[in-house]
């Protein structure tokens, strides 16, 4: 969405994976849209809900999974229901807010947090011409990111013109000027637009009204097969848990993988053919302007809370061989458990490169490898991928010194 907005010209249609009408006519499914489901009564085995006009309905099931996704976390603040404060969460809510820059000729935009959805709009907003300020409680940029690393992404985004304002406390938002104003503790931001983007909270009301047990942030706790702790009742996606494949704990991070990865496992467990997922390792990235920032497993402060003894370096290294055209910088971070020598996690930033090389020490972490196993694995070489040695290959190598 956030690429579809940065584009005035492309329609938001775009986006549409798969129309209602193909699962009803190819796929024989009864789906149903405009029906909100208001409470599950798992001993009469139904659900019962409202449809668009108020009408109520009852539907009886013999096995039944809750996918009900997150939904956008809104602050408890004066002003956050005026007309262009928005979130940005479904199809309806990017049409909205793509209208109304269009239509307001939006010039000025604020918007709240600092997570990858926040800097994927001030992207998508600059691009559109928008001016931009980013403001948040918080005196770090990104909390769980190594400093140096955090720094090179601050770096790229101040160098397109967005203003950081951090450890700002915001008091209210109100109307004002030519639009609206976000009033901090210690600034004033006037704009046409404010973006609320502070994360978000699984969709568990309906789960736990039912009795059904929660996992970490009040995600729906699910054991490896999706069931929930009432039988017959699956849960998947974005409203409920999972377990981390570092820790062996329950985990809550809503991404869109393991959300698809779940549905299907589900579908296969009510049709007949067991399968249990093993779990997430955390792997996520994002883009920002020219940035690729990537990360899997744990952070060294994590992986201590975890009960983990963790070691952890930071490296810089090049995206391609030294005198390679386009080669540039690349920070890897990566830590490891002193006890046991496992690799425990890793974060990597750079121009290009960064997000695809995640990958190797995310299936490192699936395997339970050690970091001297990882630094003996024989990543590709050539000049315009990489240094012969790979920057993941050279962080592991001077993390066993640590270790
Ligand atoms: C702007 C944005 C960018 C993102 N980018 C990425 C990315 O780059 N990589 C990534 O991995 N993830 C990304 N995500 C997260 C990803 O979209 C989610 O992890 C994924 O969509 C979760 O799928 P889901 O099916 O669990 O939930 P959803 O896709 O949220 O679907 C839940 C559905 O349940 C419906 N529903 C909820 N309550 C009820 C009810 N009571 N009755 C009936 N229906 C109900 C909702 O209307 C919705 O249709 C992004 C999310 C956003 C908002």
């Amino acid at each position: 969405m956030p690429y579809n907005i940065a584009d005035p010209g492309r329609d938001l249609n775009d986006l549409i994976v798969r129309e209602a009408k193909v699962f009803r006519e190819k796929q024989g499914i009864d789906l149903r849209i405009g029906h909100r489901v208001e409470a599950i009564d798992p001993s009469r085995k139904l659900v019962k809900g409202r449809m668009l006009k108020g009408e109520t309905f009852e539907l009886p099931y013999d096995k039944l999974l809750i996918a009900t996704g997150a939904a956008p976390v809104i602050p408890d603040l004066p002003g956050v229901d005026l007309p262009g404060v928005m979130a940005l969460k479904s199809l309806e809510d990017a049409r909205q807010m793509k209208g109304f820059i269009a239509e307001q000729r939006v010039k000025k935009a604020v918007i709240i947090g600092m997570g990858y959805i926040a800097f994927e709009m001030c992207e998508a907003l600059r691009a559109r011409g928008i001016e931009v300020a980013m403001v948040k409680p918080r005196p770090t940029f990104i909390p769980w990111m190594n400093d140096k690393l955090a720094a090179m992404v601050k770096e790229e985004v101040e160098a397109n013109q967005v203003k950081l304002q951090l450890g700002q406390s915001i008091e209210r938002i109100e109307k004002g000027g030519k639009g609206l104003r976000v009033v901090c503790a210690g600034t004033v931001l006037d704009c046409q637009m404010v973006l609320v983007a502070v994360g978000v909270k699984p969709c568990s009301e309906l789960a736990e009204e039912a009795g059904l047990a929660l996992g970490p942030d009040k995600a729906v706790s699910v054991d490896r097969t999706l069931l929930t702790s009432s039988e017959d009742i699956y849960a998947a996606g974005d409203c409920a848990d999972a377990y981390h494949v570092v820790t062996g704990r329950k985990t809550w991070i809503p991404l869109a993988l393991r959300a698809n990865r779940a549905g299907w496992a589900v579908a296969d467990n009510v049709t007949g053919t067991r399968a249990e997922l093993e779990g997430v390792a955390g792997t996520g990235v994002f883009k920002v302007f020219g940035m690729e920032v990537a990360r899997t497993g744990l952070t060294a402060s994590e992986a201590e809370k975890a009960g983990f003894d963790p070691a952890e370096v930071m490296i810089e290294s090049r995206t391609r061989a030294h005198a390679h055209p386009g080669s540039s910088a690349i920070g890897v971070q990566m830590v490891g458990d002193k006890k046991s020598g496992r690799l425990l996690g890793a974060q990597l930033v750079a121009r290009d490169g960064a997000a695809h090389r995640v990958n190797a020490p995310a299936v490192a972490l699936h395997a339970k490898m050690t970091v001297e196993e990882f630094a003996q694995s024989d990543l590709a070489y050539a000049p315009p991928f990489g240094p012969t040695w790979d920057p993941t290959l050279t962080a592991a190598n001077q993390l066993l010194k640590k270790m």
